[in-house]
């Protein structure tokens, strides 16, 4: 039985040539003052220079929860424990589709770092939305921050 809402075309019913969609999940990430962690993504990237929520792309197989864990150890050189899921964001560019999830982090230890050259910023939830963000990562700001 198909689910009355799909999120993702499945590939036997995606438009001849239609792109794949990327599963991309990312972290809140919080510190003892309720500062969010920014990740800026670094020159020679999509998107370079724009704010985002930690994480990156989902590795053939993987869950949400493994990709989480991996990305942020391997970015940040932090251990997570994904909490429940903020939000969902399909979001379509011209060039490719992705849809990000985002998780709340209920729990990390390590000392945060920026592995790959990456600038950090831990930012009072009332100023996430001066920081240039992917469009994906603009709708999160307001599931954070409403009410
Ligand atoms: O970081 P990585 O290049 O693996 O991310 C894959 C894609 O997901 C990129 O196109 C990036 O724009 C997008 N992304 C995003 N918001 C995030 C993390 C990744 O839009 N917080």
């Amino acid at each position: 039985m198909p689910t009355a809402k799909q999120e993702t075309i499945p590939a036997a019913t995606a438009p001849a040539g239609a792109p794949r969609v990327i599963e991309v999940v990312a972290g809140v990430i919080r510190d003892r003052r309720g500062r969010i962690l920014l990740a800026r993504r670094t020159e020679g990237r999509d998107l370079a220079g724009l704010w985002e929520f930690p994480g990156g792309k989902h590795e053939a197989g993987e869950t949400a929860e493994a990709a989480l864990k991996r990305e942020l150890r391997e970015e940040l050189g932090i251990a997570v424990e994904p909490g429940d899921r903020v939000i969902r964001v399909p979001q379509a560019y011209p060039h490719k589709r992705l849809c990000l999830d985002v998780y709340d982090i209920r729990a990390w230890t390590g000392t945060v770092r920026g592995l790959e050259g990456q600038a950090l910023a831990w930012v009072p939830p009332h100023k996430l939305a001066d920081y240039p963000m992917p469009p994906a990562d603009v709708p999160v700001v307001a599931a954070l921050t409403q009410p």
